[in-house]
């Protein structure tokens, strides 16, 4: 049995839908979508695949014609008031056109434009109302979609996924400085919510039990492009170019909300980031700020935890004077080894065997000891290198020894090491310092805070609209 709507022709739909009732367009997809069904049984060479790449096809017509409709039916009831002073615009002229790029295609509008006395400024209200950027050409759906992208793999992969996915085509410059744009957008939007963390009084939530804050702080490197062009100039000046430059990186999160996996992996429900490339006072006011939105006020006390760099207890000390330092497990065992190698030389079964019980030491009982034993060994060495590399580390468990707390730690089920930091810096590098990758230091910073918000789970105070969920509208 044939079933089909005859009535309707298929096809070259955008030349008559202009005028036509949504439900006609509706109608017509439907019976498009019928006989999709139709060839797809008599297909043999085709899988399901074919039908949902057909029928979203068959489909996208409809659905751009809504939101053109959408679009020009907000704008029609825009009133004209100034989108930013919230003032009476004058001098009003209707019929402004302007065509952008939505998730289903091109879509034109034509809005009115106003005067604003106030700010004096021409403005045109619906495109605000619509969240329409000034210059830029597409809907806050495809915004959304570039900055994701974008901010997840290299700009060339992004235009072609976007394209594949969804049919929109971005070529790469436009989707990079589209991605850029949402990035700056989210660079401020970030100021704002640290701004308010740390001036807005919070309701001092009901605590059961008092809980630690554990902060850890890191840096890698970024490639940039600075100087470009000019480094001849700059060698001849007698100045090296420098294009690598840190990222300050921080996690932080609440002891109380890190637990283990079946197989003992050590997991955190909960956990806010912090990645910048504009030094080291701009991570410490973020770091603060995501501590402060993660319960660092209602907490019992802070841990800063770091691999050593001098710049982490000087911030800590500086910012959370009141909080207790731990350096990392590892970077401290590292110390021990290059003892060991001074010792030992290659022979790595009597390093091996030296390193052991001093680990375990460390680990179970007290710096301290440690320390002690290295110093037995510093007046059996002969004067030189190796007594000297020795007497070095033995300054550095000195200096550190109130940052190596570990047994305590580990009663405490506090963590011994940055690794998680660690691993963060290690994700952002897996976007961020690929090979033959260079940054301009705007971009770089731009796209690490978009990708920083979808981290910290903030994605829609950047783009409302992916909170939406439109099955309870
Ligand atoms: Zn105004």
């Amino acid at each position: 049995m044939k079933t089909t709507c005859c009535e309707f022709e298929p096809h070259s739909l955008s030349a008559t839908t202009k005028s036509e009732p949504l439900a006609v367009l509706a109608a017509r997809t439907a019976c498009a979508l019928d006989r999709a069904v139709e060839r797809h049984v008599l297909a043999c060479d085709q899988n399901l695949g074919h039908l949902e790449t057909q029928a979203a096809h068959d489909a996208q017509e409809l659905l751009r014609a809504t939101v053109e409709r959408g679009a020009q039916a907000k704008a029609d009831a825009t009133p004209p008031l100034c989108p930013v002073c919230g003032k009476q615009l004058t001098r009003l002229s209707p019929g402004h056109a302007r065509t952008f790029t939505s998730r289903f295609g091109a879509v034109t509008i034509r809005r009115t434009r106003g005067y604003c006395k106030a700010c004096r400024k021409w403005r045109l209200p619906a495109d605000a109302a619509l969240g329409l950027e000034e210059t830029a050409g597409y809907s806050p759906g495809v915004q959304a979609m570039a900055a994701l992208l974008a901010s997840k793999m290299p700009i060339e992969d992004a235009s072609t996924v976007l394209e594949h996915l969804t049919g929109i085509a971005l070529p790469r410059a436009t989707l990079d400085r589209e991605a850029k744009r949402q990035g700056e957008r989210a660079q401020q939007l970030r100021d704002k919510l640290d701004q308010q963390a740390a001036t807005e009084k919070r309701q001092l939530e009901l605590t059961l039990e008092p809980y630690q804050m554990i902060i850890q702080l890191d840096a890698w490197n970024i490639r940039e492009r600075d100087g470009w062009g000019q480094s001849a100039a700059l060698r001849r000046a007698g100045e090296e170019p420098e294009r690598w430059h840190w990222v300050y990186t921080g996690t932080c999160f609440r002891l109380d909300q890190r637990g283990q996996t079946a197989g003992g992996r050590p997991v955190i429900s909960e956990r806010g980031f912090v990645a910048t490339r504009a030094g080291l006072d701009a991570l410490r006011e973020q770091m603060h700020a995501e501590a402060l939105r993660r319960g660092l006020g209602q907490a019992a006390g802070a841990l800063v935890i770091g691999d050593g760099g001098v710049w982490i207890w000087r911030l800590a000390d500086d910012r959370w004077p009141q909080a207790r330092q731990r350096l990392d497990f590892y970077h401290a065992v590292q110390h021990l080894v290059v003892v060991g190698h001074a010792l030992f030389g290659e022979d790595k079964d009597k390093l091996k065997s030296w390193l052991r019980p001093l680990v375990r030491q460390l680990k179970n009982e007290s710096a301290v000891k440690v320390i002690r034993q290295l110093e037995e060994v510093m007046p059996t060495l002969p004067e030189g290198a190796t007594g000297a590399a020795v007497a070095r580390e033995v300054n550095y468990f000195r200096e550190h020894r109130n940052r190596m707390a570990y047994r305590a730690a580990r009663r405490a089920g506090e963590p011994i090491g940055s690794g998680s930091v660690e691993a963060t810096c290690r994700q952002y590098q897996c976007r961020f310092k690929r090979p033959g990758q260079f940054w301009s230091r705007e971009g770089d910073e731009a796209l690490m805070c978009l990708e920083t918000f979808w981290r910290n789970d903030r994605w829609h105070l950047l783009f409302p609209h992916t909170a939406f969920n439109p099955a309870r509208n």
